[in-house]
Protein backbone atom coordinates (compact mmCIF):
# COMPACT_ATOMS: atom_id res chain seq x y z
CA UNK A 1 0.00 0.00 0.00
CA UNK A 2 1.22 3.43 -0.97
CA UNK A 3 2.33 5.50 2.18
CA UNK A 4 0.68 8.85 2.98
CA UNK A 5 4.03 9.46 5.12
CA UNK A 6 7.34 8.35 4.73
CA UNK A 7 10.15 9.69 6.20
CA UNK A 8 13.86 8.62 5.10
CA UNK A 9 17.00 8.58 7.21
CA UNK A 10 15.96 11.84 8.72
CA UNK A 11 18.08 13.56 10.93
CA UNK A 12 17.36 17.26 12.49
CA UNK A 13 19.55 19.34 15.05
CA UNK A 14 18.10 22.89 16.44
CA UNK A 15 21.64 24.07 17.27
CA UNK A 16 24.34 21.34 16.62
CA UNK A 17 23.37 18.62 18.86
CA UNK A 18 21.35 16.22 17.43
CA UNK A 19 17.27 16.12 18.07
CA UNK A 20 16.60 12.97 15.37
CA UNK A 21 19.19 11.03 14.17
CA UNK A 22 19.05 8.53 10.51
CA UNK A 23 14.58 8.25 11.33
CA UNK A 24 13.01 6.34 8.49
CA UNK A 25 8.91 5.39 9.08
CA UNK A 26 6.06 5.14 7.15
CA UNK A 27 2.26 5.01 7.78
CA UNK A 28 -0.27 4.32 5.41
CA UNK A 29 -3.76 5.75 4.81
CA UNK A 30 -5.99 4.83 7.70
CA UNK A 31 -3.08 4.38 9.97
CA UNK A 32 -3.68 5.66 13.96
CA UNK A 33 -0.18 5.75 15.42
CA UNK A 34 1.30 7.66 18.74
CA UNK A 35 4.64 8.50 18.65
CA UNK A 36 5.58 7.53 22.61
CA UNK A 37 9.07 8.38 24.29
CA UNK A 38 10.34 10.73 27.14
CA UNK A 39 10.85 14.47 27.07
CA UNK A 40 12.56 15.64 24.78
CA UNK A 41 13.03 12.53 22.62
CA UNK A 42 12.37 14.65 19.60
CA UNK A 43 8.71 13.93 19.21
CA UNK A 44 6.85 17.43 18.85
CA UNK A 45 10.20 18.01 16.20
CA UNK A 46 8.97 15.20 14.34
CA UNK A 47 5.83 16.21 13.78
CA UNK A 48 6.93 19.82 13.19
CA UNK A 49 9.27 17.70 10.33
CA UNK A 50 5.89 16.51 8.74
CA UNK A 51 3.94 19.37 9.02
CA UNK A 52 6.39 21.15 6.88
CA UNK A 53 7.61 24.20 9.50
CA UNK A 54 10.89 22.29 9.83
CA UNK A 55 13.02 21.34 7.56
CA UNK A 56 15.63 17.83 8.19
CA UNK A 57 19.11 18.74 7.56
CA UNK A 58 19.51 14.54 6.22
CA UNK A 59 16.87 12.58 4.42
CA UNK A 60 13.70 13.47 3.25
CA UNK A 61 10.33 13.81 4.43
CA UNK A 62 7.50 12.87 2.18
CA UNK A 63 3.33 13.43 2.11
CA UNK A 64 1.66 11.69 -0.37
CA UNK A 65 -2.23 12.84 -0.55
CA UNK A 66 -5.02 10.04 -1.91
CA UNK A 67 -5.68 11.83 -4.96
CA UNK A 68 -3.63 9.46 -7.28
CA UNK A 69 -2.43 11.94 -10.13
CA UNK A 70 -0.62 14.05 -7.56
CA UNK A 71 -2.78 17.30 -8.51
CA UNK A 72 -4.15 17.66 -5.16
CA UNK A 73 -1.91 18.95 -2.69
CA UNK A 74 -1.69 16.51 0.39
CA UNK A 75 -3.76 18.24 3.58
CA UNK A 76 -2.47 18.00 7.42
CA UNK A 77 -4.79 18.87 10.21
CA UNK A 78 -3.18 19.88 12.64
CA UNK A 79 -4.01 19.71 16.48
CA UNK A 80 -1.57 21.69 18.65
CA UNK A 81 -0.64 21.29 22.36
CA UNK A 82 -3.55 23.31 24.51
CA UNK A 83 -0.31 24.74 26.63
CA UNK A 84 0.96 26.34 23.30
CA UNK A 85 -2.27 28.01 22.83
CA UNK A 86 -2.53 32.02 23.65
CA UNK A 87 -5.89 32.38 25.64
CA UNK A 88 -5.32 35.72 24.87
CA UNK A 89 -6.60 35.83 21.56
CA UNK A 90 -10.58 36.67 22.11
CA UNK A 91 -12.54 34.68 19.26
CA UNK A 92 -15.47 32.27 19.52
CA UNK A 93 -15.43 28.50 18.69
CA UNK A 94 -17.43 29.13 15.36
CA UNK A 95 -14.38 31.66 14.10
CA UNK A 96 -11.76 29.62 15.71
CA UNK A 97 -12.95 26.74 13.59
CA UNK A 98 -13.49 28.92 10.37
CA UNK A 99 -9.83 29.92 10.87
CA UNK A 100 -9.49 26.16 9.98
CA UNK A 101 -11.55 26.92 6.78
CA UNK A 102 -9.87 30.07 5.62
CA UNK A 103 -7.20 28.09 3.04
CA UNK A 104 -9.99 26.77 1.49
CA UNK A 105 -12.57 29.37 1.15
CA UNK A 106 -13.35 31.88 -1.83
CA UNK A 107 -12.10 35.00 -2.57
CA UNK A 108 -14.03 36.56 0.11
CA UNK A 109 -12.98 37.22 3.87
CA UNK A 110 -16.46 35.37 5.67
CA UNK A 111 -17.88 32.08 5.36
CA UNK A 112 -19.70 31.11 2.09
CA UNK A 113 -23.00 28.95 2.66
CA UNK A 114 -21.45 26.06 2.14
CA UNK A 115 -18.74 26.84 4.77
CA UNK A 116 -21.52 27.69 7.01
CA UNK A 117 -22.96 24.34 7.01
CA UNK A 118 -19.84 22.47 7.05
CA UNK A 119 -18.88 23.89 10.10
CA UNK A 120 -21.98 23.38 11.85
CA UNK A 121 -21.72 19.86 10.55
CA UNK A 122 -18.53 19.23 12.54
CA UNK A 123 -19.53 21.41 15.75
CA UNK A 124 -22.22 18.70 15.35
CA UNK A 125 -20.23 15.74 15.01
CA UNK A 126 -17.84 16.82 17.98
CA UNK A 127 -20.98 17.83 20.01
CA UNK A 128 -20.34 21.58 20.79
CA UNK A 129 -22.63 22.92 18.34
CA UNK A 130 -23.98 24.77 21.57
CA UNK A 131 -20.46 26.27 22.16
CA UNK A 132 -20.18 27.66 18.67
CA UNK A 133 -20.68 31.51 20.05
CA UNK A 134 -18.61 31.08 23.03
CA UNK A 135 -15.61 32.73 23.69
CA UNK A 136 -12.39 29.24 23.28
CA UNK A 137 -11.09 30.42 26.82
CA UNK A 138 -14.05 30.22 28.45
CA UNK A 139 -14.40 26.67 27.98
CA UNK A 140 -13.06 23.22 29.66
CA UNK A 141 -9.92 21.44 29.10
CA UNK A 142 -12.06 18.97 26.69
CA UNK A 143 -13.99 21.58 24.69
CA UNK A 144 -10.43 23.33 23.71
CA UNK A 145 -9.39 19.93 22.76
CA UNK A 146 -12.57 19.48 20.60
CA UNK A 147 -12.39 22.99 19.15
CA UNK A 148 -8.97 22.61 18.09
CA UNK A 149 -10.08 19.17 16.48
CA UNK A 150 -13.09 20.52 14.63
CA UNK A 151 -10.53 23.11 13.28
CA UNK A 152 -8.01 20.40 11.88
CA UNK A 153 -11.07 18.53 10.59
CA UNK A 154 -12.84 21.29 8.92
CA UNK A 155 -9.73 21.48 6.56
CA UNK A 156 -10.88 17.52 5.29
CA UNK A 157 -7.09 16.50 5.89
CA UNK A 158 -5.57 13.46 4.25
CA UNK A 159 -3.79 12.95 7.89
CA UNK A 160 -4.45 14.43 10.98
CA UNK A 161 -1.73 14.89 13.24
CA UNK A 162 -2.36 16.15 17.58
CA UNK A 163 0.50 17.10 19.50
CA UNK A 164 -0.28 15.76 23.20
CA UNK A 165 -3.97 15.54 22.56
CA UNK A 166 -4.51 13.94 26.35
CA UNK A 167 -2.31 16.97 28.12
CA UNK A 168 -3.97 19.72 29.86
CA UNK A 169 -7.48 17.54 30.55
CA UNK A 170 -8.52 15.24 32.99
CA UNK A 171 -8.62 11.41 32.93
CA UNK A 172 -11.93 11.14 31.71
CA UNK A 173 -11.71 13.88 29.15
CA UNK A 174 -8.34 11.79 27.92
CA UNK A 175 -10.54 8.97 27.14
CA UNK A 176 -13.29 11.12 25.53
CA UNK A 177 -10.68 12.59 23.23
CA UNK A 178 -9.08 9.01 22.60
CA UNK A 179 -12.10 7.73 21.95
CA UNK A 180 -13.44 10.02 19.32
CA UNK A 181 -10.17 9.92 17.76
CA UNK A 182 -10.56 5.71 17.36
CA UNK A 183 -14.06 7.00 15.90
CA UNK A 184 -12.96 9.02 13.56
CA UNK A 185 -10.18 6.70 12.44
CA UNK A 186 -12.60 3.88 12.17
CA UNK A 187 -14.65 6.13 9.48
CA UNK A 188 -10.99 6.27 7.62
CA UNK A 189 -8.79 9.24 8.74
CA UNK A 190 -5.59 8.63 9.09
CA UNK A 191 -4.20 9.80 12.75
CA UNK A 192 -0.94 10.93 14.15
CA UNK A 193 -0.38 11.67 17.78
CA UNK A 194 1.95 12.45 20.40
CA UNK A 195 1.50 11.06 23.79
CA UNK A 196 3.34 10.65 27.11
CA UNK A 197 0.42 8.43 28.13
CA UNK A 198 1.27 4.86 27.54
CA UNK A 199 -1.78 3.72 29.05
CA UNK A 200 -4.05 5.33 27.13
CA UNK A 201 -1.99 4.79 24.37
CA UNK A 202 -1.95 0.99 25.00
CA UNK A 203 -5.95 1.00 25.45
CA UNK A 204 -6.50 3.14 22.57
CA UNK A 205 -4.26 3.25 19.62
CA UNK A 206 -3.45 0.00 17.28
CA UNK A 207 0.24 1.25 16.41
CA UNK A 208 2.84 2.60 18.94
CA UNK A 209 6.47 4.05 17.86
CA UNK A 210 8.92 4.21 20.66
CA UNK A 211 11.19 7.54 20.03
CA UNK A 212 14.30 8.61 21.44
CA UNK A 213 16.55 10.47 19.02
CA UNK A 214 16.22 7.01 17.38
CA UNK A 215 13.50 4.97 16.36
CA UNK A 216 14.02 2.23 19.04
CA UNK A 217 10.47 0.02 17.96
CA UNK A 218 7.29 -0.27 16.79
CA UNK A 219 4.19 -2.25 16.75
CA UNK A 220 0.94 -3.17 18.06
CA UNK A 221 1.23 -1.88 21.84
CA UNK A 222 0.84 -5.62 23.10
CA UNK A 223 4.37 -6.10 21.13
CA UNK A 224 6.33 -3.01 21.87
CA UNK A 225 5.02 -2.09 25.81
CA UNK A 226 7.73 -4.80 27.37
CA UNK A 227 10.21 -4.12 29.51
CA UNK A 228 13.36 -4.02 27.37
CA UNK A 229 11.80 -1.74 25.03
CA UNK A 230 10.69 0.73 27.44
CA UNK A 231 13.45 0.58 29.30
CA UNK A 232 15.18 1.74 26.32
CA UNK A 233 13.52 4.41 25.52
CA UNK A 234 12.65 6.08 28.69
CA UNK A 235 16.47 5.30 29.61
CA UNK A 236 14.27 4.32 33.23
CA UNK A 237 13.26 1.19 35.28
CA UNK A 238 9.91 0.60 33.39
CA UNK A 239 7.38 -1.67 34.88
CA UNK A 240 4.97 -3.83 32.29
CA UNK A 241 1.94 -4.98 34.18
CA UNK A 242 -0.73 -7.32 31.87
CA UNK A 243 -3.94 -8.25 33.14
CA UNK A 244 -7.43 -8.60 31.86
CA UNK A 245 -6.16 -8.02 28.50
CA UNK A 246 -5.21 -5.19 29.24
CA UNK A 247 -1.31 -3.28 29.73
CA UNK A 248 -0.36 -1.36 32.27
CA UNK A 249 3.22 0.99 32.55
CA UNK A 250 4.49 2.36 35.22
CA UNK A 251 7.71 3.74 35.95
CA UNK A 252 9.22 1.69 39.15
CA UNK A 253 9.44 3.51 41.87
CA UNK A 254 13.61 4.56 42.56
CA UNK A 255 14.89 3.67 46.07
CA UNK A 256 12.65 2.32 48.68
CA UNK A 257 8.98 1.34 47.78
CA UNK A 258 6.28 1.79 49.74
CA UNK A 259 6.60 -2.08 51.99
CA UNK A 260 9.26 -0.34 53.34
CA UNK A 261 6.96 1.81 55.14
CA UNK A 262 4.41 -0.34 56.17
CA UNK A 263 4.24 -2.95 59.17
CA UNK A 264 4.56 -6.20 59.08
CA UNK A 265 1.16 -7.84 59.78
CA UNK A 266 0.11 -5.50 56.69
CA UNK A 267 2.55 -6.63 54.02
CA UNK A 268 1.18 -10.24 53.88
CA UNK A 269 -1.19 -9.82 51.03
CA UNK A 270 0.48 -7.15 49.19
CA UNK A 271 2.64 -8.52 46.61
CA UNK A 272 6.38 -7.44 45.55
CA UNK A 273 7.27 -6.04 42.78
CA UNK A 274 9.34 -9.51 41.84
CA UNK A 275 6.45 -11.37 42.71
CA UNK A 276 3.72 -9.51 39.73
CA UNK A 277 3.95 -11.61 36.60
CA UNK A 278 6.52 -9.17 34.24
CA UNK A 279 5.78 -8.95 30.31
CA UNK A 280 7.50 -10.99 27.88
P1 LIG B 1 9.50 16.07 22.85
O1 LIG B 1 8.33 16.55 22.05
O2 LIG B 1 9.76 14.60 22.68
O3 LIG B 1 9.44 16.46 24.31
P2 LIG B 1 10.97 18.08 21.38
O4 LIG B 1 10.91 17.71 19.94
O5 LIG B 1 10.06 19.17 21.85
O6 LIG B 1 10.83 16.76 22.28
O7 LIG B 1 12.45 18.53 21.73
C1 LIG B 1 13.59 17.73 21.42
C2 LIG B 1 14.84 18.49 21.84
O8 LIG B 1 14.97 19.66 21.06
C3 LIG B 1 14.83 18.95 23.30
O9 LIG B 1 16.12 18.80 23.82
C4 LIG B 1 14.43 20.40 23.20
O10 LIG B 1 14.98 21.13 24.27
C5 LIG B 1 15.07 20.81 21.88
N1 LIG B 1 14.29 21.90 21.24
C6 LIG B 1 12.96 21.86 20.93
N2 LIG B 1 12.59 23.01 20.31
C7 LIG B 1 13.72 23.77 20.21
C8 LIG B 1 13.99 25.06 19.66
N3 LIG B 1 13.02 25.79 19.08
N4 LIG B 1 15.25 25.53 19.76
C9 LIG B 1 16.24 24.79 20.33
N5 LIG B 1 16.06 23.56 20.87
C10 LIG B 1 14.81 23.05 20.81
Amino acid sequence: MQSIVELHQVSFSYNGAPVLEDVSLHFHPGQFAALVGPSGAGKTTLLKLILGTLTPIQGQVQITSRAQNGTKAPRIGYVPQLETVDWNFPVTVEQVVWMGRVKRAGPWPWPSADDRRRIATVLEQLEIADLARQHIRNLSGGQQQRVFLARALIAEPDLLVLDEPTTGVDMRTAENVLHLLGELNRQGMTILMTTHDLNAAAAHVPWVVCLNRHVIAQGPPEEIFTEPILNATYEGDMLVIHQDGMIFVQQRPHGHGYRDLLPEPVLGGIPRHDEISRSK
